[in-house]
């Protein structure tokens, strides 16, 4: 087969699979991507070590997380890019503490174009404004993947795998102090593991060196309310660990404190 011929047939095979969804989406693969190059490499000589490779051509300025957004939003990628209203790369400042990471787009982010940003949205902020973070001053929030799966199913293997290079691009960018994972799709993909999250959040993990605390994605918690203590449990050991690395976010920490805002 040609390369026209093989991106007809995997462009058969993303429909195939996105028709099916969940658990067929995973089966549906092939093995001859070898002729699409995923955007994120295009600006340098192809080689399969590079994908995630920090010696990769790393965008160097904040203006660079806006080029990343570009690459997402002309990506074709996997077959989310079908089903999808509008591209949601992220948002925060460019040089955040922490670094939220959730799985994916759900309907109100698909519309906005904007992360959690519906019901999920507001508890989220609502649980980092306890602890002083804000994706408006000291946070970046981002997803898995950056288009929404059809029916919020969780996001395939293929289709984490797909978009992982963008993640990646950005965590090299951002260089957050501390990662918050949320979920089960998210903790899963950075951790490389088949664990859940129930097991996993609450104890300290690690994704390329910086250290990474898993918990419950705030929609699991807006439909099981009865796990809002662990998560919130999980949000103090964060704070306290970042207290420890960083003086003026320790100082805003004591303040609210003080002001009875934090429990
Ligand atoms: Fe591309 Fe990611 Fe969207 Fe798939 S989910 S089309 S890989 S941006």
């Amino acid at each position: 087969m040609n390369v026209a011929q093989k991106q007809a047939v995997a462009q058969f095979l993303d429909k195939s699979a996105s028709y099916l969804g969940g658990a067929y989406a995973e089966i549906v693969r092939y093995e001859f991507k070898d002729d699409v190059i995923p955007p994120w490499q295009s600006e340098h000589k192809k080689d399969a070590s590079a994908e995630f490779q920090k010696t990769a051509a790393l965008p160097t300025t904040a203006n660079d997380l806006k080029k990343i957004a570009g690459l997402v939003a002309e990506c074709t990628l996997c077959a989310l890019h079908r089903t999808r209203l509008n591209t949601v790369p992220g948002e925060g400042v460019p040089h955040p503490l922490v670094m939220i990471i959730g799985e994916a787009p759900g309907a109100d982010e698909d519309k906005s174009g904007r992360p959690f940003v519906g019901a999920a949205g507001a508890l989220l902020d609502k649980m980092l404004e306890s602890i002083a973070l804000s994706r408006k001053t000291n946070c970046f929030i981002a997803n898995i993947v950056k288009c929404r799966p059809p029916e919020n199913r969780d996001p395939a293997s293929n289709e984490t795998s797909s978009c992982f290079g963008f993640l990646q691009k950005q965590v090299d960018l951002l260089k957050p102090t501390l990662i918050l994972s949320l979920g089960n799709v998210s903790a899963k993909t950075l951790l490389k593991t088949e664990t859940g999250i129930s097991r996993l959040r609450g104890n300290w993990e690690e994704f390329c060196g910086i250290p990474l605390m898993p918990t419950f994605h705030p929609s699991y918690l807006l439909r099981d309310a009865s796990q809002k203590a662990a998560a919130w449990d999980d949000l103090k050991m964060l704070c306290a660990r970042l207290a420890k690395i960083d003086g003026v976010y320790a100082a805003q920490t004591e303040e609210l404190r003080r002001a009875r805002k934090i429990v």
